[in-house]
């Protein structure tokens, strides 16, 4: 079992496959992009399979791939066929602007694929357009459409910017329940080099709540194990609403996860600049029980929570883009 210094039990390993994506959003990564690794700096199919074999070994049971964009490192449906087949592993997941899921999801969902979380910040085709620094409108309508017919696992997530989309709350949890899923709202976090500060930014959960119980009569859910959203649901219409209140009332104590970014090294936070090169070991031919001691190292590391709220704040000096979220 993989246990961090504060009894944490690691069981998810969110890895990112790729430093690139086909959009800009404002919250991510800077309008200019960032300088993307060679390729041959990211970790292969077989190496990422090895490191996650290494990690169920471990305890591991869940894997969301990210990016970047995942759906932009090419032969995709490949690399879940192989993760989907070690044993110990319950759930491939995904999460993705849906932008290629129109010609992906079928591969995907028969790769193995189980669950996608879908980003979707906006319902206006020009404020998404403003927002992604992309018009990708067309394509990511087809794409949810396509998450539909195959049958997927759905959350949609929107990352939620005062002044930006805080006027959308109730019409984005409208629409995913239209599509039957549910709608999680996201409190912005500063990273990286986008540097954006600007705490104001953040619409903290109870104000995002207090306003959309204007709309919905909510009620509570009873939180679930590691699950960073607090549920709520509308009696009336069985909507479901999540808010990931990461900055205003963080979810650390029960935190569960790992993140491996494409560069290969294990990151025991995703605001904690730690980090255990297992890319180093991977090319030198480091045994499992090697890989095994990067991990145990990772979780060493972790912190008992972000420190995004200290005095003197801490900071990601790494951008969402790099890490995966
Ligand atoms: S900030 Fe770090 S410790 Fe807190 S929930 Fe996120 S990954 Fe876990």
């Amino acid at each position: 079992m993989l246990v961090d210094r504060f009894d944490r039990l690691i069981s998810y390993l969110r890895i990112s496959v790729t430093d690139r994506c086909n959009f800009r959003c404002v919250y991510c990564m800077p309008a200019e992009g960032i300088a993307v690794s060679p390729r041959s700096e990211l970790l292969s199919f077989e190496e990422i399979t090895r490191v996650a074999s290494v990690g169920a070994e471990l305890g591991l049971r869940k894997i969301r791939l990210t990016g970047g964009e995942p759906t932009v490192r090419r032969d995709l449906p490949q690399l879940v066929e192989m993760l989907a087949s070690i044993r110990g592993i319950e759930e491939v997941a995904m999460t993705t602007n849906a932008a290629l899921l129109d010609e992906l999801a079928a591969p995907l969902k028969d790769a193995g694929m189980s669950r996608l979380n879908i980003s979707l910040d906006t319902l206006d085709r020009d404020k998404a357009a403003r927002i992604a620094r992309r018009d990708e409108w067309d394509r990511v309508q087809r794409g949810i459409e396509a998450a539909q017919r195959e049958g997927f696992g759905l959350k949609f997530n929107a990352v939620v910017m005062r002044g930006w989309n805080d006027d959308e709350l109730g019409n984005l949890v409208s629409f995913a329940h239209s599509c039957g899923a549910p709608m999680r709202f996201i409190e912005w976090m500063p990273m990286g080099l986008t540097g954006q500060t600007d705490r104001n930014q953040t619409v903290s959960w109870r104000e995002m709540l207090g306003h959309l119980q204007t709309r919905f009569d909510l009620e509570p859910e009873a939180p679930t194990g590691a699950d960073p959203a607090k549920m709520w649901r509308c009696q009336r219409t069985g909507a479901r609403i999540g808010f990931i209140s990461s900055m205003s009332d963080h979810f650390c104590a029960t935190c569960n996860r790992m993140r491996l970014t494409a560069q290969g090294e294990l990151r025991p936070c995703l605001h904690q600049n730690a980090e255990v090169d297992v890319r180093r070991l991977l090319r030198g031919g480091a045994s499992d029980d090697e890989l095994a001691g990067a991990f145990r190292e990772a979780a060493g590391l972790k912190w008992a929570g972000h420190r995004m709220n200290d005095i003197i704040p801490l900071y990601s000096s790494k951008d969402m883009v790099s890490i995966g979220g």
